[in-house]
């Protein structure tokens, strides 16, 4: 078990069997040796694809994208804002529905910060049905970049997220895989 499963396991807190509330070192507070951690563990893992971009959706998953810049050249880092962007042709948006809020929400990127010749990671804190990647990856290959890899901080491995990216033909790297909630125990992917 890994520093952040051990983490989760220890202190997250589960709601409605199906949420995980990490709120005091993921989602409001950070735990800055769990960010360095992540921050190390990403920027190990995609070493060898020549990122030239981390992308990422405001506002959980700055500070997991920056931490892997940091160890990553110091790469730029984009993050996708949510909200109505001016719909004008000078950004690449996306249609996402968060899995938290129950709602339809717009993110967007201004075509500025991503080009073709961009080779992207998409971070983000959690995986669940695979809405917020799939938005990332339909605003990176608008803009004609190379999606080089996606490495997500939790995936709960009980929603559709992992099938839905995988289907689309790429493949997900998450730093800490949850089997269930169910009963609002946590358990670790094997
Ligand atoms: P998806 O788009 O994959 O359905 O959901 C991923 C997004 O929803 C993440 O960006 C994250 O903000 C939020 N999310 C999904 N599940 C959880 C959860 O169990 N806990 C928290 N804190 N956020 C979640």
């Amino acid at each position: 078990m890994n520093f952040l499963e051990k983490k989760i396991l220890e202190e997250a807190i589960v709601l409605e069997e199906s949420i995980l509330k990490v709120d005091h070192f993921i989602n409001q507070q950070l735990d800055i040796e769990i960010l360095r951690y992540i921050g190390q563990q990403f920027a190990t893992h995609f070493s060898d694809k020549a990122i030239t971009k981390i992308l990422t959706v405001e506002a959980s998953g700055i500070a997991f994208a920056l931490a892997t810049a940091l160890n990553m050249g110091d790469i730029p880092v984009v993050f996708a804002k949510k909200g109505l962007s001016k719909l004008n042709s000078d950004d690449y948006s996306a249609v996402v529905y968060s899995f938290t809020r129950k709602q339809n929400t717009n993110i967007w990127v201004n075509k500025k910060y991503i080009k073709a010749q961009d080779k992207i990671l998409i971070i983000d804190d959690f995986l669940a049905n695979g809405s917020a990647v799939s938005g990332l990856i339909e605003i990176g290959t608008a803009a004609g970049a190379q999606i080089s890899g996606i490495g997500i901080v939790i995936e709960k491995s009980f929603q559709g997220g992992r099938a839905v990216i995988e289907e689309k033909g790429y493949s997900v790297f998450s730093l800490a895989r949850i089997a269930s909630l169910a009963n609002n125990q946590i358990v670790m992917a094997e």
